[in-house]
């Protein structure tokens, strides 16, 4: 009897397919992607502080995800755990999560006075989660000097408190996209799993994160090429490429990294808004400013990039 009810129970069960193994691997390579390059935004961001007028409140150097950014949940929970809707993919050594203690897996359950799962999800698969939480922490990190988180392992909650130290404004994030490319929006600094596939080292990655950052610290308008004039997409590039050397120099980049990137990347014309000027005038402008650099005396072991001090002049 006992058997026949056994059998019985197994036959009747709902079959529930195992995630896919592929999707599994490929969510974990993305989220391996945004560690790396959390890793180089967090140093650019940081070593560059002192010289940036455009900054936002903190980067505690950890990565946040969201289970319902992710097309399968439940490849998404055999890949992270994800025992909260909003958790830390990843933290930057060094940083001050891990200074604090958070590792990855934790959930982020609450930033200042609201509950992360009171956030608005009106639809799936979407980041508009991950949004309000990262709109969230500018604001609690904005004003504050003090910026009091909840996160959660297990059963345990923990509140964090982190100092306010203000740092070069920008949000990197990994574009699960098969198109080499980077872009920024003002505040944000998108790098495709393409892209970062296709550098030959950190220092290039880095290289491409320095540009894609200095058009944000600059101001410099966003968009697609068709929607801005060449001439000004020559100009800004070059600017951006300029101050890249100095910021990836102040970060402790090599800033040889440029010029093995587009060595690598010119000659196959691989980046589609990347060819305005052309990389091998690109590849002159960023030699000429590794020159200027060497001549520039370096205060408390950084430098002032030109660009940005006439930026924050013009302020
Ligand atoms: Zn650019």
């Amino acid at each position: 009897m006992k058997w026949f009810v056994l059998i019985f129970a197994l036959i009747t069960a709902p079959v529930v397919a195992a995630p896919k193994a592929e999707t599994v691997a490929a969510y974990r390579a993305i989220a391996a992607q945004d560690a790396r390059l959390a890793v180089i935004g967090h140093r650019l961001a940081n070593a560059n502080a002192a010289f940036c007028s455009h900054k936002m409140g903190h980067n505690p150097g950890w990565v946040l995800h969201d289970i319902a950014q992710y097309p399968d949940a439940d490849a998404a929970k055999s890949a992270f755990g994800f025992t909260q809707p909003v958790e830390v993919a990843s933290v930057v050594a060094g940083g001050d999560a891990e200074t604090q203690g958070v590792k990855a897996g934790d959930g982020l359950i609450r930033i200042g006075n609201r509950d992360v799962a009171s956030f608005t999800l009106s639809k799936k698969p979407s980041v508009e989660r991950l949004e309000t939480v990262r709109k969230f922490l500018d604001d609690v990190w904005g004003p504050s000097d003090l910026a009091p988180l909840r996160v959660k392992r297990g059963t345990e909650t923990r509140e964090l408190l982190f100092q306010l130290k203000p740092v070069c404004a920008s949000y990197f994030w990994v574009d699960a996209s098969n198109k080499i490319e980077g872009g920024a929006d003002g505040d944000r600094v998108r790098i495709t799993s393409a892209l970062i596939d296709f550098v030959g080292s950190d220092d290039e990655l880095a290289a491409v994160a320095a540009h894609e950052l200095a058009h944000n610290l600059l101001g410099h308008p966003t968009g697609s090429a068709e929607t801005r004039k060449s001439k000004s997409i020559t100009a800004t590039e070059l600017e951006a490429d300029r101050l890249s050397v100095w910021l990836l120099t102040n970060a402790g980049y090599d800033p040889q990294g440029a010029l093995q990137f587009w060595q690598r990347c010119g000659p196959k014309s691989c980046v589609g808004l990347f060819r305005y000027p052309g990389w091998k005038k690109r590849m002159a402008t960023i030699k000429a400013e590794m020159d200027v650099i060497a001549k520039t005396l370096a205060q408390n072991g950084r430098r002032d990039p030109p660009l940005l001090s006439a930026f924050r002049k013009a302020q």
